[in-house]
Order: C-alpha cells, then sequence, then structure tokens
C-alpha cells in the first residue's frame, strides 16, 4: 500500500528535497496535497509531475492541474496518512495542529511548531495517538538513536559551528550578509543560515528537543563538531553513549521521516567511509561568542511565552540583518533587550500565542528602527 501524503512547503529547501526522495521511492508515496506561498511557477511545475489532487499557493487562482484548497482543508483531509511540514515560520503552526486533531502523523521541518507552542503541540499529539517524527537532522539522529526514553540520562546535539566557529569576535561583528550565508556544511534557506552563523538555530532546536524528547534542559548538551559527521547522540543511564552518523545531507533525514519505521535504498548514493572522513574534532561552544545559545536556554527554561518572544524578536531582526539595516551581533543584542522586557505568560494558549507573537515582532521593529 502507498502512503498517502502531503507536502506543506513543496517549494522551499526542504520540500524540493522531500520531493527528490519521493521520486526515487514513486512505488512508496501517493501525494494527495503540495503547497506553497509565492513560487507558483515552481509548484505548477511539481503539479505537473506529481500529480497531487490538491494545492495551496497565496493566490489559489493561479494553481493549475490541482484542486485548489485552504492549508486548513488540506490538513484535515483524513486520507491523508501523513503530512511533511516544511514550510519556514509561524505559518507552519496552525495547519500542524489541525492535522494533529484529525489523527493524522506528521513529519516536522518547521522549527516555529515547537519553539513558539511546544507544550500544546506534544499535548495534543499524545491524546490523539499521533507520531511527530522530526525531520532535523540533529532531532532525527535522537530519534534513530533512542530505544527507550526512560533509560537516557543525556542528549547530545551537535553543532557544525557554522562560518563564524574560528573568526574572532571583531570578525564576527563587522561580518556581512554574505559571510553569514556561507555555511561551511550546509546549504539551506537564508534565514536558517544566519541562525547557524549565531547559533540560534541550534538554542532553537534545544527547545524543540526539549518537547519532542520530553527531557529537562539541564540534561541536554550541544557539542561543537565541525565535520557535522556525527548528527547527535544520546547518552543512556549507564553511561553508554549512541551517536548517528552520515554524510551531511538533508535527504537521509528527510526519507528517514516519511519513510519510518521502514528503511529504503531509495536517495543513497554511495557508501559511507570513517577512513575518508578520517576525523572527527569536538570542542564546547564559545558561549561569549554566540550568546544566542545562552538566551535559548534562559527562554527554554523560563518557558510559557518567553520561547515565543525569543522566536519572533530573533526572526524580525534577522530579516533587518538580511536587509542590510543592522549588524550582526545586534541580532542578538536586540533579542537580549526584548527577552528582558517580556512579561512571561505562564502557559499561554494557541490564541495568546499568536497574540503575543505579533506584539514582539511590532516592538522589535520599533526597537529595530532606532538601531538602524
Ligand atoms: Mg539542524
Amino acid at each position: 500500500m502507498k502512503r498517502k501524503i502531503s507536502i506543506l512547503g513543496s517549494t522551499g529547501s526542504i520540500g524540493r528535497q522531500a520531493l527528490e526522495v519521493i521520486e526515487k521511492l514513486e512505488d512508496k508515496f501517493e501525494i494527495i496535497a503540495l503547497t506553497a506561498g509565492s513560487n507558483i511557477n515552481l509548484l505548477n511545475e511539481q503539479i505537473k509531475k506529481f500529480k497531487p489532487r490538491y494545492a495551496y499557493a497565496n493566490d489559489l487562482k493561479a494553481i493549475e492541474g490541482a484542486e485548489p484548497l485552504s492549508l486548513e482543508e488540506i490538513c484535515s483531509n483524513k486520507e491523508n496518512d501523513l503530512i511533511l511540514v516544511a514550510v519556514s515560520g509561524k505559518i507552519g503552526l496552525k495547519p500542524t495542529v489541525t492535522a494533529i486533531n484529525n489523527g493524522i502523523d506528521i513529519a516536522l521541518a518547521n522549527k516555529e511548531t515547537l519553539v513558539m507552542a511546544g507544550d500544546i503541540v506534544m499535548d495534543l499529539a499524545r491524546k490523539n495517538g499521533v507520531k511527530i517524527i522530526p525531520v532535523d537532522s540533529e532531532h532525527c539522529a535522537i530519534h534513530q538513536c533512542i530505544k527507550n526514553i526512560l533509560q537516557v540520562d543525556k542528549l547530545i546535539i551537535t553543532a557544525s559551528g557554522g562560518p563564524f566557529l574560528h573568526k574572532s569576535v571583531e570578525e564576527m561583528k563587522n561580518a556581512t550578509v554574505e559571510q553569514a550565508l556561507a555555511h561551511p556544511r550546509w546549504n539551506m534557506g537564508r534565514k536558517i543560515t544566519v541562525d547557524s552563523a549565531t547559533l540560534m538555530n541550534k538554542g532553537l532546536e534545544v527547545i524543540e528537543a526539549h518537547h519532542l524528547f520530553n527531557m529537562d534542559y539541564d540534561k541536554i548538551e550541544v557539542v561543537v563538531h565541525p565535520q557535522s559527521v556525527i548528527h547527535s547522540a544520546i547518552e543512556y543511564v549507564d553511561g553508554s553513549v549512541i551517536a548517528q552518523l552520515g554524510i551531511p545531507s538533508m535527504h537521509i533525514p528527510i526519507q528517514y521521516a516519511i519513510t519510518y519505521p521502514e528503511r529504503y535504498e531509495g536517495i543513497k548514493t554511495h557508501s559511507f567511509s570513517f577512513s575518508e572522513i578520517a576525523r572527527l574534532d569536538f570542542e564546547e561552544p564559545d558561549w561569549d561568542k554566540f550568546k544566542a545559545l545562552s538566551l535559548a536556554y534562559q527562554a527554554g527554561n523560563i518557558g510559557g511565552s518567553a520561547t515565543v518572544c525569543l522566536n519572533a524578536a530573533n526572526e524580525e531582526a534577522v530579516f533587518a540583518f538580511l536587509d542590510g539595516k543592522i549588524k550582526l551581533f545586534d541580532i542578538i543584542d536586540t533579542v537580549e533587550r526584548m527577552m528582558n522586557l517580556h512579561n512571561t505568560k505562564a502557559n499561554p494558549t494557541l490564541e495568546e500565542i499568536f497574540e503575543i507573537d505579533g506584539e514582539i515582532r511590532l516592538k522589535t521593529q520599533e526597537l529595530l528602527l532606532k538601531l538602524a
């Protein structure tokens, strides 16, 4: 039987790679729906090739070859066995909640879903018996390592360190957009690449790991590992460490997430070789240079709306940086100032989360105007 899948964000980096995986495994999947934002040309090409029944784009009238539906309608269609949430930004949260409420399993690549509303989303998934299978390489690695979560003592999340790992604070302060976007290992979207340069991305992943694996923050450790071969690891209570390794390619975790619990050859191109890699290095993160990481732990430990504030302030500041309006370090200063100003609300509802997100964004934009 074919697995019936929809992809939210099929024209983005993860969505395109997911379709490459599905192309290799075409006898295993039937595509119910593809969705995009404004990249209508690519969406229509994908519709022609993969023949989904439904599609969504910002401009519904521009869709050719599939029945246009809203994101909510696509995510409440119980024909879906699995929905890959590969959109970036807060737009991913509501459709994910809809899919969970309809008992549809989720392959999750959207960071905001758990950073903004991890408690609500994981609780709903438990109540509805829905599997949330992580796509991000680190969480995918941990997912593969864990057999019994109760025996796990520590999660070890690896970080490549990004383009400024061994650059001075001074060089990082004055970095250009191009330098921040030149990630040494991973080819990703612009926003996440800047987050990888500040290590905010790793901070957001720590928050996601806390929710996905129900692990206290003091049991989640970040280690810098520039080769990005070990995608993450766990330590069991008896001191045994299990790690997941592979070449740094997003195809592998995407394929794992959408075929789980099966495994297929699919996208594999060549066999893994330890001798080709030759060496693996590790170091403690530089907490002074990468303050974003401390801020993320801080927000996670406070909980409630604190992580909503962290995420919203960061995203607005990253956009300002990409527009050339502020410097790289201003991103983190902005996030810190917004967090200091924020009155945390414990256990916010989904509506309150969106309200707080909107307020933080407005206030952050005002602050950024003064900086620019
Ligand atoms: Mg990652």
